[in-house]
């Protein structure tokens, strides 16, 4: 299905057409100094806890828009990525690591007429964090000094911690730490962070995803604590985790325009929590992609669809939904979204249209589309889709929405929404009857910093 990227004298590479520029990163907050990439990636979060943000965006050229349709995932990342990452990891590096990477297709599956599914469930953890994870995995390891280890501290509302732990794995002076809601994943998503052990440890808070989010910002914030264990930040406010995933919103349009050539106008809906995944969106259009509007389509964690109604940005706790992985309340990478649009309020209402769903909602499309459409939606990706069930007939384009993760993930929930069987794929199948290893912990910064601390001096927890 992939074609082999060749390495030499391919001209496409060779004619590549952005400028080398040397692209650094400022804080959305504007308190801290630049970074390079770099130490955007080792850092992972601003001294002044903005969130990093390349200095200049450039914009594709026309020839490929036109070669797009033809180019494979590797060649798409290689382009796109270049001019944010060259120039710290070099071309030569950025290929190879594209290549490691993107080596599962990401298909687009027409569900109706009008209605695709970009399904980024086929990767070694069946959720779209691979990508992000995988390339962070290999960044970070090009620019870690051999004899300093270093702690990867990664906070999970469910697929983030699978996704880090399997691109972490194995990896030499490189320890990965995965902080989840106690109760708050499902038992599959649980296996797939906690059985692993090597060099991956689990910690459950007693407290909700955004209690575990906070406990990373708070230890990032302890300078002492972060010099001490060499902390770095593997959660989607990463820039290595960040960029990489513009790459298929350029694939999906290619793909699409494969099949409609004669059409031109364009809407995806993106499931949201943290809204990384629909800023590297709006990051891909403002390179060029030429996507009409973006849905941010969320569950009852409804903070951002509020906004773009009422103009009051109000961040709530989180509720518990069975669209687990959007269960957050104050999702961290909104303020990179504000930033694409200049903070111009109406500019960015313009582009992305709010929407949420909750769990009957949710339960109720699913049985519809797999009655009417034989399609398997998981409880995310519903949400997409339904959205663009409403907002089409109004937006009057055609729609994608991205399927963030493979249904078997929330097998419980699916089988109860159909009573039937859901079947798990080979990539999660093979965690049953594993033994987890899992400290607990409560919600409390000094517990944390203490198991850190006694970690690094033990060697394990
Ligand atoms: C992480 C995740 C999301 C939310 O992505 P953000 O980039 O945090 O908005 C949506 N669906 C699934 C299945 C996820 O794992």
């Amino acid at each position: 299905m992939f074609r082999k990227y060749p390495s030499k004298g391919y001209a496409w590479w060779n004619n590549l057409s952005i400028k080398q520029c040397k692209m650094n990163y400022y804080s959305t907050n504007r308190q801290t100094a630049e970074h390079s990439f770099k130490e955007s990636v080792i850092k992972g979060l601003p001294q002044d806890k903005g969130l990093f943000f390349p200095q200049e965006i450039p914009t594709l050229p026309d020839t490929f828009f036109s070669q797009l349709p033809d180019l494979t995932l590797p060649e798409i990342a290689a382009q796109v990525l270049a001019p944010y990452v060259s120039e710290d990891l070099g071309k030569e590096t950025l290929q190879q690591i594209c290549q490691e990477v993107f080596t599962f297709p990401i298909p687009l599956v027409e569900v109706e007429k009008g209605i695709y599914a970009l399904e980024l469930f086929h990767g070694p953890t069946c959720a779209f964090k691979d990508v992000g994870a995988r390339f962070m995995s290999r960044c970070l390891q090009a620019f870690a000094e051999k004899d300093k280890p270093v702690t990867v501290l990664v906070a999970t509302s469910g697929d983030t911690g699978s996704a880090v732990a399997n691109g972490f794995l194995g990896l030499e002076n490189i320890d990965v730490v995965v902080l989840y809601p106690q109760g708050g994943v499902s038992p599959i998503q649980e296996m797939q962070f906690t059985t692993l052990g090597q060099n991956i440890s689990a910690v459950a808070i007693e407290g909700t995803f955004d209690d575990c989010q906070a406990l990373v910002k708070q230890a990032f914030s302890d300078e002492t604590l972060t010099q001490e264990q060499n902390l770095s930040s593997a959660n989607s406010i990463n820039v290595a985790r960040w960029l990489p995933q513009m790459v298929y919103y350029f694939h999906a349009f290619g793909q699409w325009k494969k099949l409609n050539q004669d059409v031109t106008e364009l809407t995806i809906s993106v499931p949201s929590g943290n809204f990384g995944n629909l800023a590297a969106g709006l990051l891909a259009r403002k390179m060029g992609l030429p996507i009409s509007y973006f849905v941010a389509a969320t569950n009852l964690n409804k903070i951002v669809p509020d906004y773009l109604e009422s103009g009051t940005y109000k961040t709530a706790p989180s509720v518990s939904t069975i669209a687990n992985a959007m269960d957050v309340g104050s999702p961290n990478n909104f303020p990179r979204i504000q930033e694409l649009f200049g903070q111009q309020f109406e500019a960015l209402t313009e582009v992305v249209k709010g929407f949420w769903a909750d769990d009957e909602e949710i339960k109720g499309t699913i049985r519809l589309v797999y009655q009417n459409n034989n399609y398997l939606l998981d409880p995310h990706g519903a949400i997409g889709y339904l959205s663009l069930k409403q907002l089409l007939p109004e937006l009057k384009t055609q729609g994608i929405f991205l399927e963030t993760a493979h249904p078997a993930k929330f097998k419980e929930s699916m089988e109860e929404v159909l009573g039937q069987e859901v079947a798990l794929p080979e990539q999660l199948q093979a965690f049953l009857g594993r033994t987890k290893q899992v400290t607990i912990l409560p919600n409390d910064y000094a517990g944390l910093a203490m198991l850190l601390r006694q970690k690094n001096k033990e060697g394990t927890l």
